[in-house]
């Protein structure tokens, strides 16, 4: 059997246990290694007294699936003070109030870059309470940055918060191998804010910074080029310009549902529930039933498929590793042809 080592990205844990349910959750019942030490003596705590509730902690998916870690903390008793007091162990990767871990906090911050709170909590599988309990916690200037080696691509994005007053916050992230990590999630999205947060930056790391990736908001870009100079390039970052370019079609998709609602029967319009979801989502990756949902929404509104297929064309060339000249050539040739089909939204 292949053994496969999972990336647990828990400090001071080790796995004693992994199954799985009846739902597929991954279940990893893990031990404490951190040493207790008493409050009080300050000295290292190894008697066992017993043990505290079972905790059951919502941690980042592994595989697309959703992860517990479940550990039965120890209870210690101090062999040196003279009450022999006990004390049970610390989990600091833990949060007790929202029952998930740090991590998964985290997690979530991550996934409401480019999306919304009733969105991200439908995909992880959580509520919106949640979400936004785990937003208040995280929102702070402050970043350990003894914990960071390195930032590469520095993203600056906004995320909505439609809750009390802070309606838009920035969200400051370091994206290294492909992997995003959340470094702050500032209270507000004022230009003087981000501007302060990335002159705090460290100076070891300010200088391993390769890119900043920032959404079109003057704001930022002004205040990116204020900190790094213009040795680092700024790049608007292809998820905004995708928004941007993705909106039309969305548009034309609600336009295009709208008359169809009213020509079919009620059955046949039934049929295209999951319309929106099937078409943002990557084609790559969509199931059966989005599929046939795509080719019966396509086959009643032909324009739609078109500008579908010109929404794909576009994003290929985004992710296509084309030099500066290439893909302008690439972007003007699917300009014209995009004006050739006179194709309207
Ligand atoms: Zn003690």
């Amino acid at each position: 059997m292949a053994v496969i080592t999972i990336p647990l990205d828990l400090l001071d844990v080790e796995i004693i246990k992994l199954e799985t349910n009846t739902d597929n959750d991954f279940i990893i019942t893990v031990k404490n290694i951190k040493p207790t030490v008493c409050n009080k003596c300050k000295k290292k705590m190894t008697k066992i007294h017993g043990y505290g509730d079972t905790i059951f902690a919502r941690h980042v998916p592994l595989f697309e699936q959703p992860v517990y870690i479940e550990i039965r903390p120890v209870r210690f008793q101090c062999q040196y003070c003279k009450d022999n007091r006990t004390q049970t162990e610390q989990l600091d990767w833990y949060n007790p109030r929202s029952r998930v871990t740090k991590k998964f906090e985290k997690y979530l911050m991550c996934m409401l870059i480019n999306s919304t709170v009733i969105d991200v909590a439908k995909k992880v599988g959580t509520t919106e309470g949640l979400i936004y309990g785990a937003f208040e916690r995280q929102v702070s200037e402050q970043v350990d940055w003894d914990e960071i080696y390195t930032l590469e691509i520095l993203g600056i994005d906004e995320i909505s918060i439609k809750k009390g007053h802070k309606d838009f916050v920035a969200v400051i992230s370091s994206r290294v191998n492909g992997k995003t990590i959340v470094l702050a999630v500032l209270p507000d999205r004022k230009k003087q804010t981000v501007k302060k947060f990335l002159e705090n930056i460290p100076e070891r790391l300010k200088c391993t910074v390769t890119k900043v990736c920032t959404d079109m908001y003057d704001g930022y870009i002004n205040a990116a080029q204020e900190i790094f100079g213009n040795k680092i390039p700024v790049v608007a970052d292809r998820f905004h310009v995708a928004r941007l370019y993705r909106k039309p079609l969305d548009t034309l998709r609600k336009k295009e549902l709208k008359r169809l609602k009213l020509e079919l029967s009620e059955e046949a319009y039934k049929e295209l529930k999951g319309a929106m979801w099937a078409l943002r989502k990557d084609p790559n990756v969509l199931d059966k039933d989005s599929t046939t949902t795509l080719s019966k929404l396509f086959s009643y509104s032909p324009i739609l498929q078109l500008a579908y297929q010109f929404m794909l064309s576009l994003t290929d060339i985004f992710e296509t590793d084309h030099n500066k000249m290439e893909a302008s050539k690439e972007i003007k040739k699917w300009i014209k042809t995009v004006m050739e089909s006179h194709l309207d939204c």
